[in-house]
């Protein structure tokens, strides 16, 4: 029976062809057998693990039982893990934040350069500097209102690094856990509301002013650091806090 497996090449069959080769070949070999031996009830149950593996995975496990979670890994093929997830998708942030910048982390946002080149809109150009064309990397990199808004930012957190590379914050050493979430928070909030002031600019004509969106900023922080925090970790980071003004003295 693996031995036909085998020669079948398994994993180009679909789902279907395996499904098809179980029933009319695979399930009909132990019949025949059973017509002339006494199978016992453990080599039954030996075939039946063989035919699910099969069917599937398209592999044959022998030395070990079916088990779903290596049966999902081997069909979805699981990749090296990505190194952005933990700052992109973590509960520090709100949900429409956390998607935001996924989109960014992907490249995916729609910027007036790729709606360019599907026709949905007439001209590419930033909607906010209006100097050149608004591609992913002139608003994050850029464009002076993204330069303008992260100045205010490193200002109020203490920090000179730069806020560029998602996986230069992720290398980073923090005194604190909830330190490392802040900071985490910031930059999402940052890409969020970077976007969100560009969408303001594309659809009112108006520019939002760095200090106001820092405000905001400051805000959704507050907010979030009142579901995050434990009193503990509060209490191990109070002076780091006060001074950004995030907890009261
Ligand atoms: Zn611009």
């Amino acid at each position: 029976m693996v031995l036909r497996i085998h020669s079948w090449g398994a994993k180009q069959l679909s789902y279907a062809g395996r499904l098809t080769l179980v029933k009319t070949v695979l399930s009909q070999l132990h019949c025949y057998w059973a017509r002339i031996y006494l199978i016992p009830k453990g080599v039954i149950h030996k075939v039946d693990s063989i035919c699910r593996n099969y069917l599937w995975s398209g592999k044959v496990w022998l030395l070990s039982r079916y088990s779903t979670q290596k049966t999902y890994h081997y069909l979805v093929a699981i990749r090296d893990k990505i190194s952005w997830v933990p700052l992109v998708w973590n509960r520090v942030c709100l949900l429409k934040v956390n998607f935001i910048t996924w989109l960014y982390a992907r490249n995916r946002l729609l910027t007036k350069i790729r709606l360019l080149n599907v026709r949905v809109v007439s001209d590419g150009v930033c909607c906010i500097c209006a100097a050149t064309q608004e591609s992913h990397d002139h608003i994050y990199f850029d464009c002076h209102f993204r330069s303008h808004f992260l100045e205010l930012v490193k200002q109020w957190l203490e920090v000179s690094w730069s806020f560029h590379s998602l996986d230069n914050i992720l290398r980073r050493r923090f005194k604190s856990l909830l330190q490392k979430q802040i900071l985490m928070a910031n930059f999402a909030c940052l890409v969020y509301l970077i976007w969100m002031s560009r969408n303001t600019a594309k659809h009112d004509s108006s520019v939002p002013r760095p200090a106001k969106i820092l405000q905001q900023l400051q805000h959704m922080i507050k907010f979030r650091l009142q579901v995050i925090g434990s009193e503990v970790s509060i209490l191990r980071s109070r002076n780091w806090l006060i001074a950004r003004g995030l907890i009261a003295c």
